[in-house]
């Protein structure tokens, strides 16, 4: 082997030893940041979840909904499912030197070769629609300002060049993927049988040898760097749903639409009110008087399922969209609460990392910095965020958390609704009269 061909390997390798240990880090912090949640709810009914993962996540059968954007983010999806095959091959090459390994490999085994020049084939026709819908949503982030995509300050600053980076990404990297194959395709005289790169092949023929070896070499390393930099960047941003969708899926509630559990220190409560051996009993010997908290108001009493959720969130818009506390022009975003919830467990997990505890900043997830009291109480609870997500996640299971520790914890609502709790806990109906006198109207004349 010659010594070019050496330190080709040797970059290669080492290039992906590095990118694998950043990246594994990073992803390591978030596994932990999702731990920093209080215990997972009950995970039941393995197939009916797995079903649902295989419709909703791998099938994007919530997406069809809306059926245009839904094509557009179908041709990206196959695309990048399915480019990944030809990534195989490109790395049996990066680790032997090699060229075209597998083609050369089943060159004389009819059937494999067949099958490889025909994902080929598939992988050029996905990458140049993946490369126009990218185009599209470009167009419709950046010129046609989709309302639900810019139109709301959330999403300014760092989610808005997200989200345009990775879509210059997608570009950059079908480019590459012609660029390698086109030059290939030219230096051997067309004589791959791939029909796309064998167009580009001949736009290029003109050029010399020299050049065209260049311009594969660009190319076959541009796909490289370009996926080792996906790797890299995608914990840092909104596209990390691309993996987490799956679990988040198949984790979330299968209770019916419209369920609120009941908070269990509540239900406690109940039971012990209502049998009076234990209610008025002193506690037992050396056991702990233990004091109940109610919702939520920082990340670590959300759930885990909540903080997954909020790592798997796209960012899309579709619940602020549905939300009609935000349609009536209300401070809520279902979107923002999402985002909110995952910058805040970002901004504790930096807290743990720099003293070794959490150290308290004064801050939680209920406040102007985050999640204001006047969003929490716009939630009129209709479930339509829920509804209109399509990789199943519940802003509203974040919200009544929250808005029961603003209520229960902290006392915080409005006079009126202080009445109606009162009416409630003194005469069991939402109105100031006595339960006595509740029939009175039927004796009116
Ligand atoms: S449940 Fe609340 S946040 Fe969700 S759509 Fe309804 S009002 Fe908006
Ligand atoms: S919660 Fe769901 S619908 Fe809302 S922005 Fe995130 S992914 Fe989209």
């Amino acid at each position: 082997m010659d010594l070019a061909k050496l330190i080709q390997i040797l970059i290669f390798v080492l290039v992906n030893i590095a990118v694998f240990f950043f990246a594994g880090k990073k992803y390591y912090q978030i596994y932990k940041n999702i731990q920093l949640g209080k215990d997972w709810d009950k995970i039941d009914n393995p197939s009916e979840r797995f079903k649902r993962m295989m419709l909703v996540a791998f099938g994007q059968k919530k997406m069809f909904k809306e059926i245009f954007p839904a094509l557009l983010h179908l041709c990206i999806y196959t695309a990048f499912v399915i480019t990944q095959i030809e990534l195989i091959e490109i790395y049996i090459d990066g680790l032997t030197g090699g060229h075209r390994t597998l083609y050369y490999a089943f060159e004389n085994i009819t059937i494999l070769k067949g099958l490889y020049v025909f994902v080929i084939n598939m992988i050029e026709f996905l990458s140049v629609f993946a490369f126009l819908a990218t185009l599209i949503f470009l167009y419709r982030r950046n010129l046609l300002k989709v309302p639900r995509l810019v139109k709301v300050p959330e999403m300014n600053g760092w989610p808005k060049l997200d989200a345009n980076l990775i879509l210059f990404g997608e570009l950059f990297l079908v480019t590459c993927i012609f660029l390698m194959n086109g030059a290939d395709q030219a230096i051997h005289h067309n004589s791959y049988p791939f029909v796309l790169s064998g167009f580009v092949g001949s736009l290029l023929s003109g050029l010399s040898e020299g050049t065209l070896h260049v311009l594969e070499k660009l190319g076959w390393w541009g796909h490289i760097f370009g996926v080792l930099g996906f790797i890299i960047y995608l914990p840092f941003s909104k596209h990390l749903h691309i993996l987490f969708a799956f679990p988040n899926v198949y984790l979330s509630s299968l209770h019916k639409k419209g369920y609120i559990n009941n908070m269990e220190s509540v239900t406690k409560e109940i039971k012990l009110m209502m049998n009076p051996d234990t209610a008025f009993a002193a506690p037992a010997e050396g056991a702990e008087a233990e004091i109940p908290t109610f919702g939520a108001k920082d990340v670590f009493d959300l759930k885990k399922q909540n903080l997954l959720a909020a790592y798997s969130c796209t960012e899309c818009g579709r619940c602020t969209e549905q939300c009609p506390a935000a349609q009536t022009g209300k401070k809520l975003s279902p979107r923002k609460v999402m985002m909110d919830t995952r910058d805040r467990v970002e901004e504790v997990a930096l807290n743990i990392r720099t003293n070794g505890v959490f150290v308290d900043d004064g801050k939680g997830l209920i406040g102007d910095e985050k999640i204001s009291v006047e969003e929490l109480r716009a939630c009129t609870t209709c479930n339509a965020c829920v509804e209109a997500c399509p990789v199943m996640i519940s802003p509203l299971d974040i919200i009544i958390q929250l808005r029961r520790n603003l209520i229960l914890e902290q006392s915080n609502s409005p006079e009126e609704w202080n009445v109606m709790f009162g009416n409630i806990e003194n005469n069991g109906a939402p109105w100031k009269f006595s339960p006595q006198d509740r029939f009175n109207w039927a004796n009116e004349n």
